[in-house]
């Protein structure tokens, strides 16, 4: 039992009164894990909140981050500049999809969301479509925790209570295991029905009155579900032809999830707006950034008078060095280890059959995966609905593993450094756990 003292801390989506009663504390991590206060190692099979992609504690970024402290801890953003944000924006440009060649950057994936939603709205206005201000998400959509984020979040869960933007309409959410349980990859079905309702959404509110349909490639906190087969080009095609701006919510899926750099890039679809943090610096130290095609650009420089800002907006600590320098180390990682699409190769398929072996297991309804992003759900039978997953969670804990529960979705997202043997340690200690927790 810790001795630290738990009053003061009021930690984020955490039940602070239970965590009380059963603190969980960590005090080291190397590598693929993460080690308890009682030195019991713990397998992070979710890359900290999939952010941790390089695997933790990278001497080469703690080196950067210390020397660069010491050259130059910070300097205002706002009309200055410092040589590591510049370099590591130009970099990044080398495995962003063709024509994106900007970065505002932020300190999270809320704030790249909300910034997102702000360049959208400044774009229309730039062009003279100033009527277009309505937003289309999707349910199960998670966006981050900004009023903007959350009310284009469709985890009810999460938007209860809150004051939220009114001109939003959602799109039906992913997650169909009445047809497309035990999928590999994308699924087969679903596209039609969901794009069907795209299309009625436009006609219901009219294509002069939306400004952007923001969506993750794959959902991630809705339950990591990919997309169907043709459902993201789709989406792409309905955009174009209507005039409505797409912006991917790249927070989880960028850096290597997937088997590319973004998922964009894999699935083959541009969008005009990439929303990135997480893993863009290993989790390191809090960054997030905001992709933008040179077309959105151009339109709001051209549009500005030459003597203010293009954007009112920016936070204290956008690209700082310090952050720059952990990204530019990272990036040296992850493209020195072949990192960015590892996930796509032996390493991915060792994944995917290791997760699918998973299907004897009692209770289990479902096994998704892509890239190395997983997910197995499971029926709670005559379990009080979503009390399984938290109980699968905690004997994992004490296994040794650390899954993240979304209902009865185990979800996992390893290091992209995970080597095949800490796969096979995952899928024992999982067993172990499931049974343990069913039994
Ligand atoms: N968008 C997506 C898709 C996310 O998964 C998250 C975080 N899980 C966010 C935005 C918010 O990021 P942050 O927690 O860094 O604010």
């Amino acid at each position: 039992m810790t001795d630290l003292n738990l009053e003061h801390w009021w930690q984020p989506f955490t039940n602070v009164r239970a965590f009380q009663k059963n603190p969980r504390v960590f005090t080291r991590a190397e590598g693929s894990f993460l080690f308890r206060e009682d030195g019991g190692d713990v397998l992070d099979i979710t890359a900290g909140l999939w952010c941790c992609n390089i695997g933790h504690a990278r001497r080469e970024v703690a080196d950067a981050v210390r020397d660069q402290l010491m050259q130059l801890d910070y300097a205002p953003p706002f009309q200055f500049g410092t040589p590591p944000a510049f370099q590591f924006a130009t970099r990044l440009m080398a495995h962003t999809p063709e024509g994106i060649n900007r970065i505002f950057f932020t300190n999270s994936g809320s704030e790249a969301v909300d910034t997102a939603l702000k360049i959208a709205h400044l774009y229309q206005f730039a062009r003279g479509k100033g009527s277009k201000t309505r937003f289309i998400s999707r349910q199960q959509g998670y966006h981050g925790v900004n009023i903007g984020g959350t009310s284009m979040q469709g985890l009810p869960t999460n938007r209860h209570g809150f004051p939220l933007l009114q001109e939003v309409d959602f799109l039906p959410g992913m997650l169909d295991i009445s047809r497309n349980a035990f999928s590999r990859g994308c699924p087969e079905h679903g596209t039609d029905r969901m794009t069907d309702a795209f299309e009625q959404i436009i006609a219901l509110r009219g294509a002069d009155s939306i400004c952007a349909v923001i969506i993750e490639p794959i959902s991630g906190a809705g339950g990591m579900v990919p997309p169907p087969q043709g459902y993201l080009q789709k989406v792409r095609e309905l955009c174009d032809e209507h005039d409505i701006l797409l912006i991917f919510d790249e927070v989880i899926t960028g850096f290597g999830r997937t088997g590319s750099a973004f998922a964009a890039t894999e699935f083959g679809v541009t969008p005009d707006i990439m929303t990135s943090a997480k893993a863009i610096n290993g989790g390191t130290v809090p960054m997030g950034g905001v992709f933008v095609k040179d077309s959105i650009q151009q339109t709001i420089f051209d549009n500005t008078p030459d003597t203010v800002p293009e954007f009112f907006h920016g936070n204290t600590y956008a690209g700082t060095p310090v952050a720059a320098a952990a990204g530019l180390a990272a990036l040296d990682i992850y493209e020195s280890e072949g990192l960015f699409t590892c996930a796509s190769g032996a390493k991915g398929e060792h994944w995917a059959n290791t997760l699918h072996a998973m299907g004897d297991l009692p209770q289990v309804i479902d096994i998704r995966n892509y890239g190395l992003l997983g997910a197995v759900s499971f029926d709670p039978l005559d379990a009080p609905a979503k009390s399984l997953g938290p109980r699968i969670h905690q004997r994992c804990y004490e296994n040794g593993l650390l899954c993240r529960a979304v209902g009865d979705h185990m979800v996992m997202s390893p290091p992209l450094s995970i080597s095949e043997s800490e796969i096979d340690l995952f899928a024992e200690r999982f067993r172990k756990s499931v049974l343990e927790a069913l039994g």
